[in-house]
């Protein structure tokens, strides 16, 4: 087992679950939403571009993300192994990956979809803002219900990608959090 994708909606765990993996396995975790956020922290140039962005809970260009990504991967912490927690996010993200793994002899080898029901995530979102004292700007019960819409139109097209490829693993997303972990740990 070696290069891994999480994908769901936000709010379904990908965070949680992907830090888990990352420590059981010793693969290195990429998620792209901290990566952007402490790009933001940083307030360099590109920052302050993303800014306003993450806070709508829109999604930041294809461009940007493939080649913030391809970097990453590229790294030699990436050799034993990588899970990525947000990325792909859209289907042009997901075709650039596959171009970019192709051309270094490197392929994803599990896709793990946390499967969701919508509402129950919103909820979940409004709660993780009350707990953190809202230290996330998308973290609100609208921008929640903005990125919901972002996923359903745009990411989830991502789905049926891997579906075919047949690297797909379906999770409920819903269980408690070392149920979904116990779960994934079964199926790969
Ligand atoms: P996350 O922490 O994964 O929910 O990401 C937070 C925000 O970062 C998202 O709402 C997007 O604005 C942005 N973002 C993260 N990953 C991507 C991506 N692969 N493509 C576009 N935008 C992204």
């Amino acid at each position: 087992m070696k290069n891994i994708i999480l994908f769901g909606p936000p709010g379904a765990g990908k965070g949680t679950q992907g830090s888990r993996l990352s420590d059981k396995y010793g693969l290195k975790l990429l998620s792209t939403g901290d990566m952007l956020r402490s790009e933001v922290a940083s307030e360099s140039e590109l920052g302050l571009k993303l800014k306003d962005i993450l806070a709508s809970g829109a999604l930041v260009s294809d461009d940007i993300m493939i080649d913030l990504i391809i970097s990453c991967i590229s790294a030699p912490d990436c050799e034993e192994g990588f899970i990525l927690d947000g990325f792909p996010r859209t289907l042009v993200q997901a075709q650039a990956l596959d171009a970019m793994l192709a051309a270094t002899n490197k392929e994803i080898d599990h896709v793990i979809v946390l499967d969701v029901d919508e509402k129950t995530l919103i909820e979940r979102i409004a709660t993780r803002a009350a707990e953190t004292g809202g230290a996330r700007s998308d973290d609100t019960k609208e921008i929640a219900a903005k990125r919901m819409q972002v996923y359903k139109d745009q990411s989830s097209p991502v789905i049926p990608h891997y579906d075919t490829k047949g690297i797909s693993i379906h999770v409920n997303g819903m269980d408690d959090m070392d149920t979904v972990t116990a779960n994934i740990e079964k199926a790969l």
